[in-house]
């Protein structure tokens, strides 16, 4: 049975506060939607974690850098709620623009820090966007859980920050990257890869799975950054954005591994943006 669309948050509300009557936890996975295997591992997680679970679907303008990248986001809300239908969710919460940002809406959440550099130097604005559609979707849902992907790594560090530092009672639940066979990180983006770019796009994440690998070996970080780029320009990408190895736990930069870390990129193949990141723990 395909759950009900609600567009308003009152109806939201209503809805919430009758689980939270019963005494049933509620769990949040943030979207904006064309969901693909990514998102529905996210739901599954919060099926399993959850007795309700509220899948959202809004395409945030605050978070796009870039109007382009913001009027061709694919929109597919038909086919996102059957993609949900067999996984029996709660609601799905489509939220008129409204019912987010209402006339006169003055408030912006800025999260410092993990923001800096990355992503959050390369697009303007964005986790000003992403902090602020998120703090405002914790406290419509009142989620208990919320489940977010690995895959957007410092989306992930701006969201736990945020909910720590306003006392917004949500447990925060990363999820692993879920890829195509060939190694692709899926993306709602990748959809707009012609065939030759998408043929080439796997060559980031193996560079990135090689430099990671020989990181852990004892490789220097600047030489297995540098072999990396090269690896990703090769493969035929356009440009590298940026490429950088963080500490895991504050996505400070480091200069050796003596902590876990991620390596981090993002690099354009035509006109699209990808990005990809990889775990480095320290042997
Ligand atoms: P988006 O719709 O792109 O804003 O993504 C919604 C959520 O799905 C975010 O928490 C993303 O990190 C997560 N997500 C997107 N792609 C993937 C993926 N390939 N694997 C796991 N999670 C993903």
């Amino acid at each position: 049975m395909s759950a009900p669309i609600l567009r308003r948050l009152a109806d939201l509300r209503a809805a919430t506060a009758r689980w939270r009557g019963a005494g049933e936890t509620v769990a949040v996975v943030p979207t904006m939607g064309a969901l693909h295997e990514g998102h529905l591992s996210l739901v599954r997680a919060a099926k399993a974690g959850a007795d309700r679970v509220i899948v959202t679907i809004f395409v945030n303008p605050r978070q796009f850098d870039n109007p382009d990248d913001l009027a061709r986001y694919p929109r597919t809300e038909q086919s996102d709620a059957q993609k949900l239908a067999p996984f029996g969710v709660d609601a799905i919460y489509v939220p008129d623009p409204d019912q987010v940002y209402p006339a006169g809406f003055a408030t912006t959440v800025s999260v410092t820090g993990v923001s800096a550099g990355l992503c959050g130097a390369h697009r303007p604005g964005h986790f000003d966007g992403v902090a602020t559609v998120v703090a405002k979707l914790f406290l419509q849902t009142g989620a208990e859980l919320a489940y977010f992907g690995e895959k957007d790594f410092q989306q992930l560090m701006v969201v736990r920050t945020l909910a720590r530092d306003l006392d917004i009672a949500v447990r925060i639940i990363g999820c692993p990257t879920v890829r195509e066979a060939d190694g692709l990180a899926l993306s709602s983006r990748n959809v707009r890869l012609p065939e030759q770019a998408r043929a080439a796009a796997p060559a980031l994440y193996a560079a990135l799975s090689g430099a990671a690998a020989a990181i852990r070996a004892g490789a220097g970080i600047e030489g297995a950054l540098a072999t990396a780029r090269a690896q990703i320009l090769a493969g035929g990408y356009d440009s590298v954005e940026y490429l950088e190895l963080r500490a895991a736990a504050t996505l400070a930069p480091l200069a050796v591994l003596g902590e876990p870390a991620r390596l981090l990129a993002a690099a354009h193949l035509g006109d699209v943006r990808l990005i990809d990141n990889v775990p480095v723990i320290p042997a």
